[in-house]
């Protein structure tokens, strides 16, 4: 194994490994948030490096976070104009997207680095309603100035309220007529969850973000990595163009950047990394998520994990004649297989089959799994912790396996850079036939996008428009960067 024990806890590197080809900004104090430096010591340097365009945003980003953020003069500016509706002052120096907590842990990490693309399209300040964990699970990602939205902010109790019906909400005002093309705003609620309507989804046309763009103030409540659809709107897809010319890199760059576990999840991460998978010569990840309902483990689902990684040989098959052939290897290749799930009987199940059985290759398979939360249980701490540390390791493996549908693995696939194999979704309770194929890129898939033509006022086929926007292999009517 490597040696962890040097990593250097000052500031005085300017490896650019380590800030991620320039990716992250230098000057942070590296002992409040050890992933922050460290997370590449235990990963293969990514291949995809993020354009110097990229990279001079991101500092000019923080510089303007810094001049915005809570607390600063242009901050309490801006606060007052939420106080006085009649009179907005339209050369406000800052405007900003408060991003609202909302939905299972992969989906906030998706929407929340779409939100933050957003706000670098339109020149916003980013600010994280912390919910109830967002401050125990992530560091800061903006050097001297934090990313939370003060406690005391005057909209946040109505935040759970939001819905398509608020009377600030864009697509409501839309559907009622109430938009004044002349009246200038001080705030607006977009309202972006999987459920939203067609006027909701107005939001990406390039007419309605010019009447957006004029609102100092906007929350967004989303549950969905919509960046594919802002690469469809004129007036961003250039600037998009030049921030990613590696296009489906979005996701990859900018997940390494925002989300860097605090200590505590760190600590779950390293621990576990150290104990079980960094002495092996190969790491697999399996990611099993099941949307069936009633209680797993399913032996449809079991099929499908083994049929999957034993016709893409990436774990061996196990010889059931067991007397027939006992080959021995001299220095057998250990294969490390990290499996996650909720349940734990995909991975007993695994770990019992390498057990009694010895595999054809002669290779030795660990078979790990960090937690079998049970079910779902979004609003405790350590909980959703533990999930995080989980997409973590997932993202550490050589090889992954993701379940369709699923924003955690997404998440894992995206922030390790991998093109993962995906396990399609079972109909009826049967394994489909293949049971996996691989993904076309690492990007997230938006779950639930618009399918509009702003100019012609029709429908359209959104995957058809560009060549680098298509269909998800996961979901038919999902769109993603590849
Ligand atoms: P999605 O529902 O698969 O798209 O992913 P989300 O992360 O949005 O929501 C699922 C939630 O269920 C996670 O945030 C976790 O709280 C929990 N969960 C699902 N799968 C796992 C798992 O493999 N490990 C752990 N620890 N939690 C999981």
């Amino acid at each position: 194994g490597r040696d962890y024990s040097n990593v250097s806890t000052t500031n005085d590197s300017n490896d650019s490994d380590k800030l991620l080809g320039g990716l992250l900004a230098t000057g942070f104090d590296e002992s409040s948030c050890l992933s922050r430096y460290q997370s590449p010591l235990y990963r293969k340097p990514s291949p995809y490096k993020p354009s110097p365009y990229l990279v001079s945003k991101l500092r000019s980003y923080e510089t303007l976070h810094k001049r915005c953020g809570p607390g600063t003069d242009s901050y309490k500016k801006a606060l007052n104009q939420l106080h006085q509706e009649d009179h907005i002052d339209n050369d406000g120096e800052c405007k900003y997207v408060v991003w609202v907590s909302f939905s299972g842990l992969g989906n906030r990490i998706l929407s929340l680095a779409s939100v933050f693309l957003y706000a670098l399209l339109t020149d916003r300040v980013l600010l994280v309603d912390r919910g109830k964990d967002m401050a125990d699970l992530f560091c800061e990602p903006f050097p001297d100035m934090s990313w939370l939205l003060p406690l005391d902010f005057p909209l946040r109790d109505q935040f759970d309220g939001l819905n398509q019906e608020s009377s600030r909400c864009y697509g409501h005002m839309l559907k009622n007529q109430v938009v004044d093309n002349e009246k200038a705003l001080s705030h607006l609620y977009l309202h972006l969850v999987h459920d939203y309507g067609d006027h909701d989804k107005m939001f990406f046309c390039q007419g309605d973000q010019t009447f957006i763009g004029k609102v100092p103030w906007l929350v967004v409540k989303t549950d969905n990595y919509f960046v594919p659809s802002l690469w469809l709107i004129p007036g961003f897809d250039e600037e998009l163009d030049k921030l990613f010319p590696e296009k489906a890199t979005v996701f990859h760059h900018l997940g390494r950047y925002l989300f860097h576990p605090t200590n505590q999840v760190w600590g779950l991460v390293t621990r576990y990394y150290e104990a079980y998978l960094s002495q092996a010569d190969e790491k697999i990840g399996i990611q099993v998520r099941v949307f069936d309902v009633g209680a797993g483990p399913f032996q449809h689902v079991m099929d499908q994990i083994s049929s999957c990684t034993q016709k893409e040989k990436l774990l061996p098959e196990v010889d059931t004649l067991v007397e027939s052939s006992r080959r021995v290897e001299r220095t057998p290749k250990h294969k490390a297989v990290l499996v996650t799930s909720l349940n734990s009987g995909y991975s007993e199940n695994l770990k019992s089959m390498y057990w009694e059985y010895p595999t054809l290759t002669g290779e030795v398979i660990g078979v790990h799994q960090p937690s079998q939360e049970g079910y779902q249980q979004t609003e405790k701490k350590m909980h959703n912790g533990k999930a995080l540390a989980e997409m973590y390791l997932l993202s550490m493996t050589d090889s992954l396996v993701t379940s369709a549908w699923s924003t955690f693995g997404y998440v894992a696939q995206g922030l390790g850079g991998l093109k993962p194999w995906i396990l399609y979704k079972p109909e009826n309770r049967t394994a489909p036939d293949p049971a996996c194929g691989r993904a076309m890129s690492m990007e997230p898939c938006f779950h639930a996008p618009p399918f509009y033509d702003c100019k012609a006022k029709a429908g359209i086929d959104t995957g058809k428009l560009v060549p680098h926007v298509r269909h998800c292999e996961d979901m038919s009517w999902g769109l993603k960067l590849v």
